[in-house]
Formats: structure tokens, C-alpha cells, sequence
């Protein structure tokens, strides 16, 4: 997925999906998809976050609850091997969702911790 070029489908072949905007359904929109992995384009309004916004959550949540460097480096390369850039398949809601289920996972910490964390 994250390794993937990308190659737009046809207009025609679009589906309709849900868009969001303020972190909230917008209505449907057609989206376009990548006829190579079958990741949607993001057509959101919403800017994506870069890598470095949720390297500066990570590095506050660490220092918080005392997390080892191994450990951080298992996020950092867990949030890359998962896309988490991905400008065809990730629009902010879904990174947002990404990072607290990897921190969840590798750190134990819970979502309402690491949602409270994640600056507007
Ligand atoms: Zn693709």
C-alpha cells in the first residue's frame, strides 16, 4: 500500500463515498481509486498532517509516560510502514485514526490519552 505509485481509475469507474470535513460527513462525493491497489483518493478539504506533526505527538507522549526509545522507534517505523504520508489514501481523519491505533497497540496507551495529545 505504501509502496504503490498510483494509477487513477477512469472517471467513470469513480465510487461514491462519504467525504469529511471538520471531522464530520459531508455527504457523498464520487472518488476517484487506484486501479493498482484499490486505495481511494482523499477528497477532503482537510489538510494532512505531516509525518513530523505526529513525530511531535509521539515525542510528548513519551516524555509523559516514560517510553523507551526502542519503542518509539517501533511507532516511528510502524506509522511509515503503514502509510501514514500516503497522500492517495489518507486524509487527516484517517491518520488521526492510524496513530492512535499503533500507539494503542505498541505503547498501551489509551485512545482518550493520545486523542487529548493530537493539537488542531
Ligand atoms: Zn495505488
Amino acid at each position: 500500500m505504501a509502496d504503490c505509485t498510483h494509477r487513477t481509475c477512469g472517471s467513470v469507474e469513480k465510487v461514491w463515498l462519504p467525504y469529511y470535513f471538520d471531522k464530520r460527513v459531508r455527504g457523498l462525493k464520487p472518488h476517484p481509486y487506484c486501479i493498482e491497489c484499490g486505495l481511494v483518493k482523499n477528497l477532503s478539504f482537510e489538510r494532512r498532517h505531516s509525518i513530523g506533526y505526529f513525530m511531535n505527538v509521539l515525542a510528548a507522549l513519551g516524555k509523559e509516560f516514560k517510553v523507551a526509545q526502542v519503542q518509539m522507534r517501533l511507532v516511528a517505523i510502524e506509522l511509515e510502514k503503514q502509510g501514514i504520508e500516503d497522500s492517495f489514501g489518507m486524509d487527516r481523519h484517517l491518520q488521526e485514526k492510524l496513530f492512535i491505533e499503533i500507539v494503542k497497540k505498541i505503547l498501551n496507551i489509551p485512545e482518550r490519552v493520545v486523542r487529548e495529545k493530537l493539537p488542531e
